[in-house]
């Protein structure tokens, strides 16, 4: 079985029509927001902007549509585009100038890998392929041991990529940047300061659950709800102040099922395998690109290696759950958490961060 429901339409934009996890605020009685829903990056992607007259609220939006449109074409993990070529180029190991649209990402995410202790490592793009996940449906089978092993042989990381001013050189053949952990991230943390050059200080961008929200709705904080790792609904709610970013990596996203065994997208770069112990990570930081890599890396973490993670990389709310479907979590995140699932699932609450 397939489920691949978010990723259907990548590559184009398409006007869609599905609410997600924006949650009404009680008793809420500010004038309706500017609501906008289209498909980019594989997923539906909705934008929310308030207390702006609708002329403003509709110029924010086509530019933001126009950006979102070719940075889901520049950046994506398999298709021909400048990421595409940027790959081809890396695997000839000659020097060459760099593609302006993915340098600055590139530099970011070999930053984020090295801080994540490799356990971020968008080098891995052979891998993920050689799992079925550079397609638009995934299946099985699975790939054998003996392949997982070879490819994981060649250690690809992203301190194989070496750049000096705009010049960029590979010295690793097996090294292929997928950014699916990360460009998503990247993406909501420009279109939101596209947004504040018009002008604008209250909104949010939600790419299928992944966000950022700035200011409020209304006299009221936005509310956004966590998805339930299996069997759909809201597992929890969260409030948002001023500039924040909610990212969720789940098992559920993009997976395939092959002989009663789920296989998900979420690699261990350790083991070359879809990482076990996690069902989902959601994280609470100030912009989306590092909030993106990290509950990536924190996934693969996993119940007993989040706590560490988080803190080198300087992540403050963490919420994973784990294979049982317990909730492990700092004080911090728990203080914010409101459970909306009943009855309220068992929690495991870690020292500070
Ligand atoms: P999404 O929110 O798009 O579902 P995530 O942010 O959780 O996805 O990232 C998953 C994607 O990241 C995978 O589809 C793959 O392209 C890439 N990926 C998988 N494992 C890793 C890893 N260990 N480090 C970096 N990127 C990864
Ligand atoms: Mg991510």
């Amino acid at each position: 079985m397939t489920q691949d429901k978010s990723r259907s339409g990548h590559g184009r934009l398409l006007w869609a029509v599905v609410g997600l996890l924006l949650l009404p605020a009680c008793g809420d009685r500010s004038p309706e927001p500017y609501q906008t829903e289209v498909l980019a990056f594989g997923t539906l992607v909705e934008l929310v902007i308030a207390d702006v007259d609708e002329d403003t609220a509709q110029r924010a939006t086509d530019a933001i549509l126009a950006e979102l449109n070719w940075m889901q074409e520049a950046w994506h993990p398999w298709k021909p585009g400048p990421m595409g070529r940027t790959n081809q180029l890396l695997r000839t190991g000659a020097a060459f100038s760099a593609n302006p649209s993915v340098l600055p990402l590139i530099q970011q995410a070999q930053q984020l890998a090295a801080r994540s202790d490799g356990l971020f490592n968008p080098a891995i793009g052979e891998l993920v392929a050689l799992w079925g996940f550079h397609n638009d449906a995934p299946h099985g089978p699975p790939p054998d041991a003996a392949a997982i092993a070879q490819v994981l042989g060649h250690q690809p990381r992203m301190s194989d990529v070496h750049i000096e001013g705009i010049r960029m050189r590979g010295s690793n053949p097996h090294v292929q940047i997928d950014l699916g952990g990360f460009a998503k991230g990247y993406a909501v943390d420009r279109s939101i300061e596209r947004l504040r050059q018009f002008g604008i200080t209250n909104a949010i961008l939600n790419a299928g659950g992944d966000l950022r929200a700035i200011g409020q709705r209304g006299d009221r904080p936005w509310r956004i709800g966590i998805r339930q790792p299996r069997g759909g609904g809201v597992l929890a709610s969260v409030e948002t102040s001023g500039d924040e970013s909610i990212f969720t990596s789940g098992d559920y996203e993009r997976y395939y099922e092959y002989q009663g065994q789920r296989y998900h997208h979420l690699l261990d770069p350790r083991t070359g395998r879809p990482a076990r112990d996690t069902r989902s990570v959601t994280v609470i930081h100030g912009n989306g690109a590092e909030a993106d890599a990290a509950a990536t890396a924190l996934f693969v973490a996993g119940p007993d290696e989040w706590h560490t993670l988080a803190q080198a990389l300087g992540i403050k709310y963490v919420m994973l759950v784990d294979q049982e479907g317990v909730i492990h979590m700092n004080p911090a995140m728990a203080a914010r958490v409101h459970f909306e699932a009943d009855p309220p699932p068992a929690v495991n609450l870690s020292p500070p961060l």
